[in-house]
């Protein structure tokens, strides 16, 4: 029985650091010190600035939150299923996080700090503006837009001298193509709720990110963004775990 009980501890210790070694990470220098990225899935990311810790549209359906740093900040895109989960803030959050979230998702977090596109917000540790997501032309059966104007945020977040975007859900808008100075980039490309590869490398060509991530891409072929971005030498595509 000793034997069996060491084993068995040997083995859940190895799975959780495992799991906690499962996710993908990227360190980029930037004037207020290195920004580790992890890359979770789907639409959710984990950022980590210093001891400064931030979740992005936290699921508890892509990791154990049980066991991920607890949040200084928690930026909420939009109040869809896959990117506000309550079980996910219960675990991820402190007395003292700040959650930003929308209107729409108010009825859920009752003591999120609401950003409207165009907002901004100055945090000690970085600046957070909120800026428009949504559907130009993939719509529902209904006819209507998947992400109605208004409801939903991406958000630009300046850390020192590096913009980092997180589009949210949202299509290749006339606002995003007029962004300027972005280093990172992270759009959507889940279809048919989101942009197409042609859409995505629309966007792209317009603003013309440092550094690209295709993320919450489920099944489309990403390789089709790589093709169509091929000879842009000034935007580098990453490529990461974010289905
Ligand atoms: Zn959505
Ligand atoms: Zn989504």
């Amino acid at each position: 029985m000793r034997v069996l009980a060491i084993f068995s501890l040997i083995f859940c210790g190895t799975f959780t650091v495992m799991a906690q070694e499962a996710f993908e990470k990227d360190v980029m220098a930037t004037s207020a010190g290195d920004l580790e990225i992890t890359f979770i899935g789907h639409g959710t990311l984990m950022l980590q600035i210093g001891e400064t810790v931030i979740h992005i549209d936290p699921w508890t359906r892509l990791a154990d939150y049980a066991e991920l740093p607890k949040a200084d900040y928690v930026l909420i895109t939009h109040h869809h299923g896959d990117h506000l989960d309550r079980d996910a803030l219960d675990l991820v959050r402190t007395d003292n996080t700040v959650i930003v979230i929308t209107e729409l998702c108010q009825p859920n977090v009752d003591d999120g700090l609401v950003m409207h596109n165009g907002d901004a917000q100055v945090f000690d540790e970085f600046h957070v503006q909120a800026v428009p997501a949504y559907n130009l032309v993939h719509t529902r059966e209904s006819g209507e837009v998947f992400h109605p104007k208004g409801q939903g945020n991406g958000y630009i977040l300046t850390f020192g001298d590096t913009r980092v975007y997180i589009a949210g859900d949202t299509e290749n808008t006339p606002e995003m193509k007029a962004f300027e100075n972005i280093d990172v980039a992270f759009l959507p490309m889940n279809l048919p709720y989101t942009m197409t590869p042609e859409m995505v490398c629309d966007a792209a060509k317009a603003f013309r990110p440092k550094m690209l991530y295709p993320y919450h891409y489920g099944e489309t072929d990403i390789s089709q963004l790589v093709e169509l971005l091929k000879d842009e030498q000034d935007i580098e595509v990453r490529i990461r775990n974010m289905q």
